[in-house]
């Protein structure tokens, strides 16, 4: 076994190592922006220093978005299957969004947060200990749940 962290899209042509010692934590995002991007209920999405974020195989092709705020969002999708594995945003320098289902080790991520559940499918339910945001979580909140220390 290795201790590498690693992940890939469907097809397997990309493939990404993350250099930290435990899985990352993630945060889910029910905006119906995500629900279109990932053609399902939510996103799913794991806050990585790029420094710890290394490309093992394959060339992701690049989407760009401007948002409204007027940041620019950098989207890496596998050209050949089209899986969309991560994202940076020119508002967070030094931060690798990771798309955390792309993540060899999906079964066991540990969702810390929930945001823009004001927009949750009406199915979803939450666990009682897991922070909710009707929009987004307050900047403090996200460092500590998401990017965090270890708990
Ligand atoms: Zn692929
Ligand atoms: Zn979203």
């Amino acid at each position: 076994m290795s201790d590498s962290i690693s992940g890939g899209c469907r097809c397997g042509a990309i493939r990404y190592e993350l250099a930290l010692d435990r899985l990352p934590r993630v945060y889910c995002c029910h905006c119906r922006d995500c629900q279109t991007w990932t053609g399902t209920a939510f996103s799913q999405q794991a806050v990585v220093p790029d420094s710890a974020f290394a490309l093992t195989a394959g060339a992701p092709v690049l989407f760009e978005l401007t948002n409204p705020s007027g940041s620019t969002s950098r989207q890496y999708v596998c050209g050949d299957c089209h899986t969309r594995l991560y994202n940076t945003n020119s508002a967070r320098p030094g931060i690798v969004l990771i798309r955390a289902g792309t993540l060899d080790a999906s079964d066991a991520l540990d969702a810390v947060l929930h945001i823009w559940v004001k927009r949750k499918q009406p199915w979803i339910a939450f666990a009682q200990d897991v922070p909710t945001f009707e929009e987004s979580a307050p900047a403090d909140v996200f460092q500590h749940l998401v990017m965090g220390e270890p708990r």
